[in-house]
């Protein structure tokens, strides 16, 4: 969403895919040869670059595919633990902290935690479905030092979106994403791929191109939260090929950023890109809520180590496809 990468993620070439379309239907349990991820999918070193903390668990839309869902009672941390978080944080030298949720901006405090962030010398951006967006909101989210605003789109249409996201939103959302832009706030727009709505991909990118937005992001939809509820909408293998071809054609000529997230296409970042729950836990990354350990109970010195030993055994734990892991080809060389 902006946030800085410890690589970047591209589509795949257009004469490369994993996997015949007949050997999908014969094989469905697919092992791919040259498996970069014990290669060369590196480990945490020093410092993290970027966390995703969903300050808050409520949300103000019930989306259908919502990742942050548990089967645990959980709360939102208090401000004093929250700005702990911000100093720990900060000490372990991470660059951009991405306020996420639920819907971060139903957390009172956020703001002060913002500022805390800019004080403590970290980058910032939002994830939100922009909905809450208003004139004064966007003027001091620009004040603070917002440096990007992830929002979410489930479609081109409002009837796509809405029937994902709730009846009204997509229309919210778009006041939401004019109120940030006249604010000169970056927004980036994040796409959860489904069978819902990948019929409208290009259509997506066609809209955003209006927006005055940078980028556009497409995700796919994975067995997380209420997603794990959702199998006939995932994308299947002929389905994935399909858009990301045409995706990658739209990224040739766009005037705005077409690319793809991880749970889409590529290396996985998990514990290279760790989360952070409403209530403290680290977990692998955003999608995941398996929990690896509390950030307020575990000394500072332990965090970059603990995540080094989590790491191979929570790759790919958002449950994508094996097809979406592309080859090493997506993984710089210099990696
Ligand atoms: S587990 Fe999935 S969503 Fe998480 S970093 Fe890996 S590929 Fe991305």
């Amino acid at each position: 969403m902006g946030a800085p990468k410890p690589w970047p993620t591209r589509w795949p070439e257009p004469d490369y895919y994993p996997f015949d379309d007949d050997d999908y239907f014969e094989e469905p349990d697919y092992e791919i040869e040259d498996d970069p991820q014990e290669e060369s999918y590196p480990l945490p070193e020093e410092r993290i670059q970027s966390v995703t903390w969903g300050v808050t668990h409520p949300c103000n839309l019930r989306c259908v595919h919502c990742y942050d869902v548990v089967d645990y009672r959980r709360q939102d941390l208090n401000t004093v633990d929250a700005l702990d978080v911000i100093q720990r944080l900060a000490w372990v030298g991470v660059e951009f902290v991405v306020f996420s949720g639920g819907e971060p901006l139903l957390r009172k405090d956020l703001f002060d935690l913002m500022s805390a962030c800019q004080s403590a010398g970290m980058k910032f951006g939002m994830r939100s479905n922009a909905t809450l967006v208003t004139q004064e909101t966007a003027s001091i989210l620009r004040q603070l030092g917002l440096a990007v605003a992830g929002v979410s789109l489930d479609g081109a249409t409002a009837e796509t979106h809405d029937a994902v996201r709730g009846p009204g939103s997509f229309q919210k959302t778009m006041q939401g994403i004019a109120f940030l832009r006249a604010a000169d706030i970056p927004v980036n727009i994040e796409v959860v791929l489904s069978r819902r709505n990948v019929h409208q991909s290009l259509a997506c990118v066609e809209l955003v191109e209006q927006l005055g937005v940078q980028e556009i992001n497409f995700s796919a939809l994975t067995p997380q939260g209420r997603g794990a509820w959702l199998r006939e909408d995932y994308l299947d293998y002929p389905a994935w090929r399909e858009v990301t071809a045409s995706l990658y054609q739209a990224s040739q000529t766009s005037k705005v950023s077409v690319s793809p997230a991880c749970a889409l296409v590529g290396a996985c970042v998990a514990c290279i890109e760790p989360n952070i729950t409403c209530d403290g836990w680290v977990t692998p990354c955003y999608l995941s809520k398996r929990r690896l350990f509390h950030l307020l109970e575990t000394p500072v010195e332990e965090f970059i180590p603990r995540l080094r030993r989590a790491r191979l055994g929570n790759l790919d734990v958002c449950g994508r496809p094996k097809w979406t892991a592309v080859k090493a080809a997506h993984v710089p060389a210099n990696r």
